[in-house]
């Protein structure tokens, strides 16, 4: 069904649909919305509140999941192997000591060909390489157009939004794509579902390597592997986690340690060194002197402190009517040790387009088609989710006994489930099956999920109790 386009001006694949789509939020998730809706047939509008693109931030991981979609994408598909990293994984104590040596992330290896890679991107970059191509095809974000409330019009047609300028805006289906602090709750599920603190933020900075190079001891200690690849180093202490990283062009360094109240929702907000140097001498057993030394390295309103929030898995992702969808950040809330923030936001929006291409070559109502959409999405999300809280207490908890054992425990589990998904494919697959379920109640597997686990309520409270009074989380199903 899936027709690849050939260039960077590339016209849709498909005939228009008829379906006019307002993307609220030009993040990871809404640009990659606006492309794959464009590309599907749908007319597509896309505002931001900011006064520009919004090409701040360090670094995430696109998995490969998301990547797959590119193979629509040539000019993407091309840029995307130009300006990935592929760095190599190392253990330690935060004490310094070494425990697992460099290695290339584990795969899932059962059956299949496994990736060949990682590709690890500098969010400002690979945020421009999305939004080039959306101006290359036409569409232009329209800025300075902040979002204040979502709502349905009365006959359930239309979704609509109002913004500060007091304007509204209307589409047959509006996305919210406007991150953790959407403004969607209300018209969603009747109530605002605040997101709330998880009891941790994360200092976080990326800058040229020179600045850190620029020491010799840091440029000795942190050179690149003999092969050439980067490391990115894991330090583990308890109740926080230090991650390190040299790259051919960036150094970088992350720091997830609990709240102290200073921490900000902004990724704008800069933390003082100062700060950052004064919370690390109070480390104990101490942090070896190369940490302080890194810490000073970073430039001057160089880090910021983003303060990890959250909100349950949350089942209902679209209005009563259908017309207002969250999709990305705004639907479901990721800790970093997921590595799946951006992935999930990219194979939201590919799914959605799908699901409206089929929906409508099949005469099915808008609402229908989110309701698909959200069928075939909720339980693998609240999986990666999950994986994110478990991977956090595995780091913040580690039981060196153990480790000593068998120290690929503390490996970040990155299972078949996971990186095997097409989710252009599995909605293509699926479709059908998931409007038996909506039609006519017939049972839906969704096998996107780990293998034999089955779908169950949890929520982030009860799993940091659990894993707070030493009660691991127990893992249903094959997550290897
Ligand atoms: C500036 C920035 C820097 C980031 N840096 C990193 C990083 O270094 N590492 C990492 O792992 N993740 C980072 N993230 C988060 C990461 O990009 C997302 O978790 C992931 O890509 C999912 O993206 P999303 O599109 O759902 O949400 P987001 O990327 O958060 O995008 C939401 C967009 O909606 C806009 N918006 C918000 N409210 C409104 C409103 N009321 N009206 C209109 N527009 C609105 C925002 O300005 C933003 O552009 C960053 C996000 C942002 C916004």
């Amino acid at each position: 069904m899936s027709k690849p386009t050939e260039d960077i001006k590339m016209q849709p694949s498909y005939p228009p649909s008829g379906i006019s789509i307002l993307i609220v939020g030009a993040g990871i998730g809404g640009i990659m919305t606006a492309l794959e809706c464009y590309r599907k047939g749908h007319t597509v509008r896309i505002i931001e509140r900011s006064s520009g693109p919004v090409d701040t931030g360090d670094f995430f991981t696109v998995g490969p999941s998301a990547l797959k979609i590119l193979k629509h994408w040539p000019s993407l598909l091309a840029t995307n192997e130009e300006i990935a990293y592929d760095p190599w994984v190392s253990y330690h104590k935060h004490t310094g000591e070494c425990v697992v040596p460099p290695a290339p992330i584990e795969w899932d290896t059962t059956g299949g060909v496994v990736p060949e890679r990682i590709y690890r991107h500098h969010r400002p970059r690979f945020y421009k390489m999305l939004l080039d191509q959306l101006t290359a095809i036409g569409i232009e974000v329209e800025y300075n157009h902040r979002v204040v409330d979502y709502y349905e019009t009365e006959d359930g047609e239309k979704g609509g939004v109002k913004l500060a300028s007091g304007e509204k805006l209307e589409a047959d289906l509006v996305v919210a794509a406007d991150g953790v602090g959407t403004k969607s709750h209300v018209c969603v599920s009747g109530k605002e579902v605040r997101a709330r603190s998880t009891g941790y933020s994360i200092f976080r900075t990326a800058y040229p390597v020179e600045f850190a190079a620029a020491d010799p001891e840091i440029d000795e200690r942190f050179k690149l592997l003999e092969n050439g690849k980067s490391c990115f180093e894991m330090w583990f202490g308890h109740e926080f986690h230090f991650a390190i990283w040299r790259a051919e062009d960036i150094f970088s360094w992350v720091w997830t340690h609990k709240d102290t109240g200073s921490a900000t929702e902004s990724w704008h907000d800069k933390t003082p060194i100062a700060t950052v140097l004064s919370l690390a001498s109070k480390v104990s057993p101490p942090f070896p002197p190369i940490i302080a030394k890194i810490i000073k390295s970073t430039p001057e309103d160089g880090i910021v402190d983003w303060k990890l929030i959250w909100r349950d898995p949350q089942p209902i992702w679209s209005s009563p009517s259908g017309r207002v969808l969250q999709l990305g950040d705004a639907a479901h809330t990721f800790l970093p040790t997921s590595g799946n923030g951006a992935t999930q936001a990219v194979e939201d929006a590919v799914c959605l387009a799908t699901c409206l291409l089929l929906s409508s070559q099949q005469k099915l109502s808008i609402k229908q088609a989110v309701q698909i959409h959200t069928k075939l999405r909720f339980e693998r999300v609240s999986c990666c989710q999950l994986l994110g809280v478990v991977n956090q207490g595995t780091y913040h908890n580690v039981d060196w006994e153990k480790i000593k054992e068998n120290p690929g425990l503390l490996k970040a589990k990155y299972g078949r489930w996971i990186w095997n998904h097409d989710p252009e494919v599995y909605a293509e697959e699926n479709f059908s099956k998931a409007r038996k379920w909506l039609e006519s109640g017939e049972a839906y597997e969704n096998v996107s999920v780990p293998k034999g686990y089955v779908y169950k309520e949890w929520n982030i409270e009860q799993v940091l109790k659990d894993q707070e009074e030493g009660r691991g989380v127990e893992l249903v199903g094959d997550w290897a």
